[in-house]
């Protein structure tokens, strides 16, 4: 997100009371913006990554790995360069949930040259080497999506204790102090969330089940001090139980936004983007251990959206409706439930709960039904955290009241209208990915969906599915060991009438065999496809890259990057969560019992920072291909040439 602007928030009860406020103004605000820059041409590619991180402070006498809340200091350090010569830095950065983390993103974005691949690691590096500049000799910036033991006994440094009965989070795990305190949104968007919710929120997630793990598996609430008994009963037994926004919110990921020419190409790539969302969210799975237990899940997704679910109890469908307009089946931290595209429209097979009147001020305003739909259904929240300085505002020129609820809708892919008075162009956002240790690996699933949306567009293929399967996928992506034991329904006949013929040549002949347009396959098959039957994400891409005129260098690290994307998906190499989840396993203290001990945690993250930093090798995780380019072995010189500017 942007630079954020500071202020003074209302209490629930007034921000209650100006939700219609905040949509009315927010629509017109869109309606607006939509007319001032629908007809927005010629924007070229650009595009840029997000990474977050967590600082993870080590104690080597006790053997003990914490998340260190020192964020907020380390930022105002981090942005120095930055409120000095805003145009001039190679990195920006910006707060996060928590206050052990900070999220790291290029200082301006990449362009449309093939060249730029080769800078994108070096960036990361630069940005991991910033940050770390800054840190204590025992910290370390993590690029970890979960951290194992959050919310197990002081799992913070400085320690604090969770407060279960006042506060914002009133979790049972989780002191506020987590919660990042350099600006008053976060500890805001905590306590809105809960009392609009009208309880905390309550997150289950089934533990992975090993020879001595306890039976049936519950948590003492009384020695936890659950004095309402809200916990005890929203804890599942065999599960680990989480209360707070912070176990979702307080995760890393990786996410990346493009660029499109213009509306109609945006709308096209969210599209097309939508059925890879569960395929690369299981292929980056990255968060096995949550609250210090072996999970049966390898990522972060369902506790997210699970986290800042402020549905009623009206809404879950769980009471009839009375005082709520809507039953609604997601949370605001979900996948989406409508594509945009003409393409898309007739696999728009989900029921979309959007507000009706919304929708006819949108039409009426001359606005295309998806695009309607799609504005309304993000309509149906309310605001869950408004400012007292944002709350009158110039519906001509601001944008803010759209935005709240915009970005209040955490879904798998953004759409994003060009904000006011800028340069930037109609954009698309990536949002599935857990991020991965090493920079190495952010570099290669980003610059590989990147290549993709060229393919896409060079190639007009189409990967549209019925949203349904997508969200089918989804589930299936987050369960343990998915990149090998799932099959997700994929299309069968990725190329269109205007496809050019070699990327048509392998999968002409599978169409006419049955009626359905998609069918389960293997993300070994889609990425890396399988002889007359399906071409492959990869072999397009190469096929693309084979017709590009790129330096040797560039192509070498490119090359690189496809090949750990290959070996990830047809499993010769482990995902992350693998990897963590052998390393607990095989621990010598392990006892069997789903527990990761403080100590199992202190070798895991010690032995991961050693991965990252390069001081040994992974061949599970990473084959023998990380060896940096030469132009990403000087990066200033690298990044000077490419940006001649700075
Ligand atoms: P968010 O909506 O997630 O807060 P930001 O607007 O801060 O995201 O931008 C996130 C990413 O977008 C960064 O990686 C940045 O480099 C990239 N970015 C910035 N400008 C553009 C642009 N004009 N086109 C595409 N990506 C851009
Ligand atoms: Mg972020
Ligand atoms: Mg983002």
């Amino acid at each position: 997100m942007g630079l954020l602007s500071e202020g003074s928030p209302l209490s629930w009860e007034k921000t209650k009371e100006l939700s219609d406020h905040v949509r009315k103004h927010g629509i017109i605000q869109f309606i607006n913006l939509y007319h001032r820059l629908k007809n927005r041409q010629g924007d070229v590619l650009k595009w840029g990554d997000e990474v977050e991180y967590i600082i993870v402070k080590f104690n080597h006498q006790k053997k003990i790995a914490q998340v260190s809340l020192r964020a907020q200091e380390i930022l105002n350090k981090l942005q120095e360069k930055e409120l000095l010569n805003p145009n001039g830095v190679k990195s920006l950065w910006r707060p996060e949930y928590s206050a052990y983390m900070i999220e790291g993103t290029p200082g301006k974005p990449y362009g449309g040259l093939l060249a730029h691949f080769n800078i994108v690691e070096a960036n990361m590096r630069y940005r991991r080497e910033e940050a770390t500049e800054l840190l204590n000799s025992d910290e370390v910036v993590m690029s970890l999506t979960s951290f194992p033991r959050l919310g197990c006994l002081n799992f913070t440094n400085p320690p604090y204790k969770p407060t279960p009965n006042q506060g914002a989070s009133r979790s049972l795990f989780i002191p506020d102090e987590t919660i990042f305190p350099g600006h008053p949104r976060f500890i805001t968007l905590t306590r809105n969330i809960r009392l609009r919710r009208g309880e905390k929120v309550a997150i289950n997630v089934p533990v992975f089940k090993d020879k001595n793990t306890k039976s049936p598996l519950t948590d003492d609430f009384e020695a936890l001090c659950d004095e309402s008994g809200e916990s005890a009963k929203a804890a599942k037994p065999d599960h680990v139980y989480m209360d707070a926004m912070a176990f979702g919110m307080g995760c890393g990921c990786l996410q990346l936004t493009f660029q499109a020419c213009n509306i109609t190409e945006a709308r096209m790539l969210y599209d097309q983007l939508t059925p890879l969302c569960p395929i690369m969210l299981a292929l980056t799975a990255a968060s096995p251990v949550h609250r210090g237990m072996l999970t049966d899940i390898d990522c972060r997704w369902s506790i997210i959206s699970g986290s800042v679910d402020c549905r009623t109890r009206e809404e879950r469908g769980l009471e009839p409706l009375k005082k709520n307009k809507f039953q609604i089946p997601k949370s605001r931290y979900d996948s989406i439930d409508s594509y945009l595209s003409e393409q898309g429209e007739k696999f728009n097979d989900v029921p979309v709960i959007y507000d009706e009147k919304i929708y006819k001020q949108l039409r009426e305003a001359d606005i295309d039904h998806l695009l309607a739909q799609h504005i309304s259904h993000l309509f149906i929240r309310d605001t869950v955290s408004l400012f007292s300085e944002k709350v009158d505002q110039d519906d001509m020129k601001d944008t803010d009241h759209f935005e709240n609820i915009q970005s209040t809708n955490w879904q798998t892919m953004r759409f994003k209208p060009p904000p006011p008075n800028s340069t930037i162009g109609w954009r698309v956002e990536f949002r599935p990915c857990e991020v991965q240790l090493t920079d190495f690996e952010n570099a290669a699933i980003v610059c590989f969906v990147v290549l993709l949306t060229r393919v896409i567009l060079s190639y007009h293929l189409n990967f549209i599915i019925p949203i349904s399967k997508v969200d089918e996928n989804m589930t299936k992506a987050q369960k343990r060991d998915a990149l090998k034991k799932e099959l997700f329904w994929f299309r069968k006949d990725i190329t269109t009438q205007v496809s050019p013929p070699h990327a048509t040549a392998q999968c002409h002949s599978c169409s006419s065999e049955s009626p359905e347009l998609y069918t389960a396959m293997t993300i070994d098959h889609i990425i890396n496809g399988k002889e007359g039957e399906f071409p492959g994400l990869i072999p397009l891409i190469n096929s693309y890259l084979s017709v590009m005129d790129v330096d040797a260098d560039t192509h070498c690290t490119i090359q690189q990057y496809l090949k750990l994307i290959q070996k990830r998906a047809s499993g010769s190499l482990l995902t992350t969560a693998s990897w963590i989840r052998n390393f607990v396993q095989t621990h010598p203290k392990y006892m069997k019992d789903s527990v990761v001990t403080d100590e199992i945690n202190y070798d895991l993250l010690l032995t991961a920072t050693k991965i990252q930093k390069g001081e040994i090798t992974c061949p599970e995780l990473h084959g023998h291909c990380t060896k940096m380019s030469k132009t990403q072995e000087n990066i200033p010189e690298a990044v000077s040439k490419l940006y001649p500017c700075t």
